[in-house]
């Protein structure tokens, strides 16, 4: 649905993202949920009159990669291992998401996002314990008005912990992907697109995850969504040499991770029009190497950051952006000390990290046309960032302020295709003390519920995984 409003936002210092554009002051006028002008004019007679008075103007973040589901488990991973979350998270807590919780979750995980100035949101979502769980999960995306991919997951939870376990029969999964595709998402015009997350590569045979992207083509997903190359627990798989060999990498596909991905690998992916998903924080948490997202980029791949998950650590990108640049600059650095020499330049730039988080995210998900700089004629999806708080001011260097000054309480205003969804600091329709105390619930039941499971079934599957992908990694753990 057109917004029909008129708004002009004005007193900015626009930063618009285009290549090679500086940070202009002025005004953004905003009409039909586009972007009608950018400059210096008058305002239209019916405008809703905004003084940004020297706030940063710019278009809205963009995070592609997310399980959104995990937000009311947040701290539960703070120092996990892959091997704890794969048993605890993946295979236990998951089990036991009811569908209301599996909204709450995704609801208010999108609005945390639109909070932090995040616009777009892919959500890997691997929660799907029954068509009921789908369309909760679609609801709360829906519900926070933000713009999102919807990658529908084919994980199957294990059957020791009812009662929302499977036998791994996933005629039943295709069956709702397909529904959702005739219903839901029976137009690619709305704000939310229909993608897969099928299942994990590096952990099947490769021709179940060629007929999940024959699924994949069969729904016309947006996005295909996948973990690959996650340092030493790849083990030299080479997934995307794979697909590239059989003739089946294309645009679809967005991988994540990806720091053991080869420098073939990633020139595949630029040829292919692919695009990649660094998300530092967990790469670093979790042995899988540093973020590649640099290395993608130089070899001309479409490049961009997520989150990842939000039962680790927290829901913007603001410190994803920080981790990305100075985990490239170490990464530099370690390599010219190796050789006893000092850094005389850095390569990595705020302007570049800043890119990876806008315009980078929508060249990544193939909606550049649409959203990631202000431009005439783009979504008005956009943010307003204050620069007269303690950690902002003077802001002298507006992209360095947003990139290392900057958090999600100085995230103003933004503005989803028109639409405020937040405003002077508070986000639009949202009663929180309610929302709030139902997500303490959820995960207070979910947290008590999941502690009586017993792990050993769980851990024998994950042992089974590793021990199959990463006898380097598991010997040196003996
Ligand atoms: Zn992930």
């Amino acid at each position: 649905m057109v917004n029909p409003r008129t708004v002009l936002i004005r007193n900015a210092r626009i930063l618009s993202m285009v290549d090679g554009a500086d940070e202009v002051r002025g005004n953004v006028l905003v009409q039909g949920g586009k972007i009608a002008a950018l400059g210096t004019f008058e305002a239209p007679a019916d405008a809703e009159i905004v003084d940004a008075a020297g706030g940063i103007v710019m278009p809205g973040l963009v995070d592609t990669h997310r399980h959104i589901w995990q937000t009311q488990l947040r701290t539960t991973a703070a120092d996990w291992t892959l091997y704890d979350y794969l048993v605890h998270m993946r295979m236990t807590y998951s089990s036991f998401y009811k569908p209301d919780d599996v909204y709450l979750g995704n609801y208010v995980g999108t609005l945390e996002a639109l909070n932090a100035g995040i616009t777009t949101i892919v959500d890997h979502c691997h929660i799907l314990n029954s068509p009921e769980h789908t369309d909760a999960a679609i609801q709360g995306l829906k519900d926070s008005q933000a713009r999102a991919i919807f990658c529908y997951g084919l994980f199957v939870n294990p059957s020791s912990h009812a009662p929302f376990a499977y036998d791994g029969n996933m005629e039943w999964r295709y069956a709702d992907a397909r529904r959702l595709r005739n219903t839901t998402f029976s137009s690619d015009s709305g704000k939310i697109l229909l993608g897969l997350a099928p299942h994990e590569p590096e952990s099947v045979p490769f021709e179940v995850s060629a007929g999940d992207l024959a699924f994949a083509r069969e729904i016309a997903a947006h996005t295909v969504s996948c973990h690959v190359a996650m340092g030493a627990y790849d083990q030299g798989f080479q997934f995307v040499r794979r697909l590239h060999e059989a003739g089946l990498l294309d645009p679809q596909f967005l991988f994540v991770h990806g720091a053991s991905l080869t420098d073939d690998e990633l020139k595949m992916i630029a040829d292919s029009g692919a695009g990649i998903s660094s998300t530092p924080e967990t790469e670093l948490q979790m042995g899988m190497g540093y973020p590649v997202a640099l290395r993608a980029r130089n070899a001309g791949a479409h490049a961009s950051l997520g989150v990842d998950i939000v039962s680790n650590y927290s829901g913007d990108l603001f410190a994803q952006m920080r981790m990305m640049i100075q985990s490239a600059r170490a990464q530099g650095n370690a390599i010219l000390e190796a050789r006893g020499e000092a850094p005389r330049h850095v390569e990595l730039k705020t302007r570049d990290v800043l890119r990876l988080a806008t315009v980078g995210g929508a060249e990544t998900l193939r909606l550049a046309d649409r959203i990631g700089t202000l431009e005439v004629g783009k979504q008005a999806d956009l943010i307003i960032i204050r620069t007269d708080t303690i950690n902002m001011l003077p802001a002298t260097h507006a992209v360095a302020a947003v990139v290392y000054n900057a958090g999600p309480g100085d995230v103003s205003d933004v503005m989803v295709e028109g639409a405020w969804v937040k405003r002077s600091g508070s986000l639009v329709g949202v009663d929180w003390t309610t929302l709030g105390g139902r997500l303490q619930a959820s995960a207070e039941r979910i947290l008590t519920e999941a502690s009586e499971a017993n792990p050993a079934i769980p851990s024998s599957i994950v042992d089974t995984f590793f021990r199959n992908l990463t006898p380097p990694v598991r010997a040196a753990a003996e």
